[in-house]
């Protein structure tokens, strides 16, 4: 496929698949737009880049679905300068959607494969900047924190406190909660309270696997 093909499929991504269901923080959806999404899948998937729906990327993971990434990032409040931790790299393009937002971002991920291919490929897309850990991100990554946000792209069973103690005041948690096939996106803003916990929407991610996650097998 050609580029202005992508381009064109990823203006069709942003106004069907985003703006039309309620995505409306300009900056998100001007990010969204500029990401070269099949930059982070293997060239035989890169046709379906813009495709509603999460990819298959190796090593039984996913790219997120375009909506919910877009969702995360807007429930994060990204702002320049913020530093974001990204737990779940996968293929690299959240945490490029993250970086495109003007935010400090690092990224963990658990499987050191797909860390060095998220790591090579946000280079090669001018995302550079991002620091790609591994290791197990139900721990956060205690060196670098305090973060403004913490974005999980996988399911845990209950909210991490631990990444919620790796939060500045006022920062934010955006963690997909529950079992394999009901979770809701929360968002818990660190207060001096405890958290202060919104219901977002249903969602279906893959599992959060460590010590504060799930055990591999997916019970806990
Ligand atoms: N945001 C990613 C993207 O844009 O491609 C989607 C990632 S995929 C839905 C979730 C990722 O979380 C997988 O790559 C998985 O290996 C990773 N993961 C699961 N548990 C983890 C943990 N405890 N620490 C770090 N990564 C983990």
């Amino acid at each position: 496929m050609l580029e202005s093909d992508f381009a064109s499929e990823r203006r069709a991504m942003v106004a069907g698949q985003l703006r039309d269901r309620g995505i409306d923080d300009e900056r998100v959806l001007a990010a969204m737009g500029r990401v070269p999404r099949e930059a982070f899948l293997d060239e035989g998937d890169r046709p379906r880049a813009y495709e509603d729906a999460p990819i298959a990327i190796g090593f039984g993971q996913t790219m997120s679905q375009p909506f919910m990434v877009a969702l995360i990032a807007q429930a994060a409040d990204v702002r320049p300068g913020r530093k974001i931790l990204d737990v779940g790299t996968g293929s690299g393009y959240a945490a490029a959607v993250l970086a495109d937002l003007g935010a400090e971002v690092h990224s963990i991920e658990r499987i050191p494969e797909l860390a060095e291919r998220a790591t090579d490929r946000l280079g090669a897309a001018g995302y550079a900047g991002v620091r790609v850990h591994v290791g197990d991100g139900s721990l956060g990554v205690p060196e670098a924190a305090p973060f403004d946000a913490i974005t999980v792209a996988a399911a845990a069973p209950r909210l991490p406190l631990t990444l919620y103690e790796q939060l500045v005041l006022g920062g934010r948690l955006v963690v997909p909660i529950g079992r394999r096939h009901t979770q809701r996106l929360e968002i818990a803003i660190r207060s001096p309270e405890g958290p202060a916990v919104l219901h977002s929407v249903p969602c279906r991610f893959v599992p959060l696997v460590g010590e504060r996650g799930y055990r591999r097998s997916g019970r806990r």
